[in-house]
């Protein structure tokens, strides 16, 4: 059922194919072509993290093994090398979401650093007693917890647009909670749970039209849909590379250049000052006013990689293939007994979130691993989430763009066998 194994580089395996090609794409992702248990591997927990493509893995070794130095500073080839690589990973990110300008690119840990520089950022700067942050009821707890901080220091208060039981969120409430004292929306643009996509452009829309501005958490948007944050008309837009196939430890915040600079520095240090003297500082302009620090060069390179990678594919084929393999795990998951799909919202992207009668996740997940399948249990970071299912934990499928229909099917045979294991 898997594809052999094979040393083609990514740029050949994926960019002539007449087709979608699963089998080719695969064998640029060293990592699938493993056993695990003795059991080939099927990964399904991609909302977590997605594997990476050999292309990947090469620019992050390729920085380390010939460009290695740090940026912005030496006046010597090796970090003029390691600068441009930076400054290209910048603009290729800036092309990603259609920024209007690579200013407007704050390279980061990830989507949940992006969430506490703003929301820090507001703490310090516009919200007072009384004052309300707007979220959606499926946020992950990176879109919430960031924004009672805020409001701890503050005196801000957190207002929570709810979603209804399929996952879609109750739109005809959100004039309503648009008052006076909102000083911000944060809401994301897909579920981690429910799948859902939801419409931000509408949220936007409706909150600017109230001069409320937005940021929406596209962490779990960025690997399925084109972007474009000129479209969505959004203020503030953050993801994380590693869930689009780059590195860990980079991420992004995207703020249109009004936005950014309305905000304070967040952390000290080095590349972030124009001049330094012991009564004041002077800040560098955006973005480096918030890039304190030597930065993650070798993510950034590796995330310009993930990027160009995805490109190649194409969204339309990528999403195309995925939406077949969520129709397929669905179809195949309600015809499990004592299965409950949990988010059916129309449109939604590949995240298959269920509950399989009493057997708790975290068991299923295990019973599961032992045949080769990996998929995550639990509250996925978005407590509130599950609770509104009256659950404490579902189990979660996550499809990629290198997953396959058998392993589709295989996942759903082991659920099947799964089942008879517990009721034994
Ligand atoms: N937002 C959403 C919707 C997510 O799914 C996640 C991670 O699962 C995050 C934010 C946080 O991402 P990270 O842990 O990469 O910062």
């Amino acid at each position: 059922m898997m594809a052999a194994v094979s040393t083609r580089p990514a740029e050949r395996a994926t960019g002539d194919l007449p087709r979608y090609d699963v089998g080719a794409l695969r064998t640029a992702f060293p990592a699938l072509h493993q056993a695990v248990h003795g059991q080939p591997l099927v990964y399904l927990d991609n909302g977590a993290t997605t594997q990476k493509p050999r292309a990947v893995i090469d620019a992050v070794v390729s920085y380390y093994t010939t460009d290695c130095a740090n940026v912005h500073r030496g006046a010597y080839l090796l970090s003029e090398r390691a600068t441009l690589r930076y400054d290209a990973a910048r603009h290729r990110v800036a092309e990603f979401l259609h920024a209007a300008t690579d200013q407007e690119i704050v390279f980061v840990r990830g989507a949940t650093e992006a969430i506490n520089l703003v929301a820090a950022g507001f703490a310090r700067s516009r919200l007072q007693p009384g004052d309300e942050v707007l979220l959606s009821e499926m946020e992950h707890h990176s879109n919430i917890v960031p924004w009672q901080l805020a409001c701890e220091a503050t005196g801000a208060v957190i207002k929570v647009l709810p979603f209804d039981d399929q996952g879609v969120l109750e739109l005809d409430r959100l004039d309503a909670l648009l008052g006076p004292k909102t000083r911000i929306v944060a809401v994301t643009h897909v579920s981690n749970v429910l799948g859902t996509v939801n419409p931000v452009a509408e949220i936007v829309r409706r909150a600017h039209a109230r001069g409320i501005p937005v940021l929406v958490d596209g962490a779990q948007a960025v690997p399925h849909l084109p972007v474009d944050v000129q479209a969505l008309g959004c203020d503030y837009y953050v993801f994380s590379g590693h869930k689009v196939y780059g590195p860990t430890g980079i991420g992004v915040l995207y703020g249109t250049a009004e936005a950014l600079q309305a905000l304070p520095p967040y952390q000290g240090g080095g590349d972030m000052v124009r001049t330094v003297t012991f009564p004041k500082t002077t800040y560098a302009p955006i973005p480096s006013r918030f890039e304190a620090g030597t930065p993650d060069i070798a993510g950034a390179i590796g995330l310009k990689a993930a990027l160009d990678f995805v490109a190649t594919v194409g969204f339309d084929a990528i999403a195309d293939h995925e939406h077949r393999l969520l129709a397929l795990a669905s179809h195949a998951l309600a015809a499990i007994p004592e299965v409950r799909l949990v988010g059916t919202a129309p449109g939604k992207a590949s995240v298959l979130a269920f509950t399989l009668g009493n057997v708790h996740p975290h068991d299923l997940a295990t019973i599961l691993d032992r045949q080769g399948v990996a998929i995550r249990a639990g509250h996925h970071c978005a407590q509130p989430v599950v609770k509104h299912y009256g659950v404490p934990a579902v189990a979660r499928a996550s499809f990629a763009l290198y997953n396959t229909e058998a392993e589709v099917s295989f996942f759903a045979d082991a659920l099947v066998k799964a089942q008879e294991i517990f009721k034994r």
